[in-house]
């Protein structure tokens, strides 16, 4: 059959943050090719594998078509009015008996910010539980806390025009090859640039490195301080920057002043010379960019880390410049849309819940008695899991993510589903790992079926747009939260006249207006027609002005401690996890398309050359890796100098070898980001 294309629908990549703009060709009814936009400012035509197959999951056999309520042991389809009215009745009792917040939600970043608004609003004043968050706190909750931490504020402060004209890049915990490739691409078009990866693994992108520094795992404090250290002793910090626009400077100097080289070589595992070259191109830069992802944020030191790397930027004035910031690189494709809009570790438009003018802000807005506005946050992801399993959570309501894969110690991740008297979970795929606990599942419409907004890395807001029908019987999330406000008797009080995600849109704009994530600006209709638009503009902070109560960015003192589970005679491997570029997170998306499933169809383990010959182990064997906790079994072994002797290295994208089952159920302490990094583990032949 033909695949060109009857019509061309301009919309946004539903996968990773970058946010490209792609091109889908219609044929009647059906998707049937894509390509990029070649008018979008973030990609300029380009896309990666899972961009340019993205087209394939729309016609995906693996979808929810119908709601699921379980009757005797079995999921049994039944009508959207008997699944909803169950919901809320289920839910109501449990409330009733228990409180309200026995009842806890978790949504994700995949959500369109006008479905995120929606949910929170539901949630939080419908519900009225404040046990809510999302996967979000799985990947970047660390980056919002690092910079509340030195700016008074979530928001990256550059954008990717910034790797494209600094002279000094310096990459950290982020193989954007593999994560975020065309990023990678605008970065590989600086020719000028100096690129320095600091990153335990030969990755992809440590591969394109001018330096490539790899420091042992969890030394990344360590090496930022000692960077630090040397910028100081060296005077090559911006003081005027500094005397105008930090507070903190010489308590930070006094701490900093430990880390010398010989004490910051001896734990990253790098020479004084190395450090000290690293610290003289990144201090003699005219714009130096640092950006990160998971390898900084999925720690739990997460949230100081960031804060660290902010230090760098704030001493050498680094930041609210062309080509100069430190840039938190997210994960998902609307991570950023929810941190703004949402309500779960903050109020919509960045506002606290702690803060009486801001609760009292939002109640205006939105014609409410700020009682009705939570005093503080409730608990994060994995306090609710953890809660579910202690008894204090009863229902729970999952939102397009997949925890029984993604969450951190699989076991406890079980034994809180099991937990539960009510389950619901809303996706848009079925069966998943996670729907088969379900009591209730709502099938929902995914990327490519429905409409509004994305918001990428650079703060750049997309329009994403309907394609296709739903099949079956499934439904936008933005139409299954209005129907469910409407059963509560909320909807007319909270959505006045809404029918569409224009509506949550426009009231958006209202509640953003004046806030840093300002929306205002731009209309529905303008985001389309200028491919994007960045709120806050092309940088923030050109004003060397901070959103802390006094204008001033902190400098703030970072210890390095050793991570929680050191290798020992039992356990003596440290696993660290991640992705690939063929895959999605748990796969839920990407195991469905054929070209990407067959390219990398199975999870594998890497192990140090040295290691593997002291284990006696061979290619391809098939070994299990054991934690405290519990163990993967038959991994395909792939022997490899990537990984460093001592560590090893699996994706933890695949159901089937999950490398959660081992890793360790520890968080950051101020985002609650789970420390999927480092654990210690054994690994036998099979
Ligand atoms: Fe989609 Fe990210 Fe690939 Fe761009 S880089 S096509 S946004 S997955």
């Amino acid at each position: 059959a033909s695949r060109v294309a009857d019509t061309w629908v301009k919309t946004t990549c539903g996968y990773c943050s970058v946010g490209c703009g792609m091109l889908v060709g219609v044929k009647g009814r059906k998707a049937v090719t894509v390509r990029g936009n070649p008018e979008h400012p973030v990609n300029a035509g380009k896309l990666c594998p899972k961009g340019l197959s993205e087209h394939y999951i729309l016609t995906a056999p693996g979808r929810a078509r119908t709601p699921l309520l379980r009757k005797n042991r079995a999921l049994t389809a039944v009508s959207w009015d008997e699944a909803l009215d169950t919901m809320i009745e289920k839910i109501g009792a449990l409330q009733e008996k228990h409180g309200s917040d026995a009842l806890g939600v978790i949504s994700t970043g995949q959500l369109v910010t006008e479905e995120f608004y929606t949910l929170g609003k539901l949630v939080q004043l419908g519900f009225r539980t404040r046990n809510y968050d999302g996967n979000t706190t799985l990947c970047m909750a660390s980056a919002v806390s690092g910079y509340k931490l030195s700016f008074g504020s979530d928001g990256p402060p550059g954008a990717y025009a910034d790797l494209e004209h600094a002279d000094v890049i310096l990459l950290i915990g982020a193989n954007i090859a593999d994560n975020h490739p065309i990023l990678c691409q605008r970065l590989d078009r600086n020719k000028k640039r100096t690129l320095i990866v600091v990153d335990p693994r030969v990755t992809k992108t440590a591969m394109m490195a001018d330096l490539h520094l790899p420091i042992k795992p969890r030394s990344d404090i360590a090496l930022l301080n000692g960077i630090a250290h040397i910028l100081i002793r060296e005077r090559l910090i911006d003081e005027n920057y500094i005397a105008q626009h930090t507070v903190g400077y010489e308590e930070f100097a006094a701490y900093i002043s430990e880390y010398t080289p010989e004490r910051v070589a001896a734990i990253t595992g790098l020479s004084e010379e190395t450090l000290i070259r690293t610290a003289l191109l990144y201090g003699r830069a005219r714009a130096a960019f640092i950006g990160w992802t998971m390898g900084v944020n999925h720690s739990t030191q997460g949230a100081v880390t960031v804060a660290a790397i902010n230090n760098l930027a704030l001493i050498t004035g680094n930041i609210g410049r062309v080509g100069a910031s430190p840039f938190s690189i997210t994960g998902q494709c609307n991570a950023m849309g929810t941190r703004e809009s949402g309500f779960a570790s903050s109020l919509p438009g960045y506002r606290k819940f702690e803060k009486v003018e801001d609760r009292e802000d939002l109640a205006k807005l939105w014609n409410i008695s700020v009682d009705r506005i939570p005093t503080a946050r409730g608990l994060a992801y994995p306090d609710i899991i953890e809660a579910a399993v202690s008894g204090k959570i009863k229902a729970l309501w999952i939102i397009a993510t997949n925890p029984v894969v993604s969450f951190p110690n699989h076991s406890v991740l079980e034994q809180a589903l099991r937990s539960l008297d009510f389950l619901v979970v809303q996706d848009g795929f079925h069966p998943t790992p996670t729907s088969e606990f379900a009591d209730l599942v709502l099938p929902a419409a995914i990327w490519g079926e429905k409409e509004g907004t994305f918001t990428n890395s650079e703060r750049r807001v997309s329009k994403v747009n309907r394609i296709v029908a739903p099949p079956g019987e499934a439904r936008p999330d933005f139409n299954i939260f209005l129907d469910l406000a409407g059963r509560l008797g909320v909807r007319d009080e909270l959505y006045p006249g809404w029918t569409m995600p224009e509506d949550a849109y426009t009231e958006w704009q209202r509640i953003s207006h004046g806030r840093l994530c300002d929306y205002s600006n731009f209309s529905w209709q303008e985001i389309e027609e200028r491919g994007g638009v960045q709120w806050g503009g092309s940088r923030l902070y050109q004003d060397g002005i901070f959103q802390h109560p006094d204008g001033k960015a902190r400098l703030h003192s970072v210890p390095c401690e050793p991570f929680i589970e050191q290798p020992n005679d039992e356990y003596p491997f440290i696993l660290n996890t991640g992705r690939t570029v063929e895959h999605w997170h748990t796969r839920t998306k990407t195991a469905q398309v054929a070209l990407l499933h067959n390219m990398v169809p199975n999870a594998w383990l890497e192990m140090n050359p040295a290691d593997a010959a002291q284990l006696q182990l061979r290619p391809h064997d098939r070994v299990t890796v054991f934690s405290r906790r519990s163990s993967v079994k038959n991994v395909e072994l792939r022997i490899t100098g990537i990984v460093a002797p001592g560590q090893v290295f699996m994706p933890f994208h695949f159901a089937e070898s999950n490398s959660n089952m081992v890793t360790l159920g520890a968080y950051d302490p101020i985002s609650r980001e789970p420390n999927f990094k480092q654990c210690a583990v054994r690994v036998e032949r099979s």
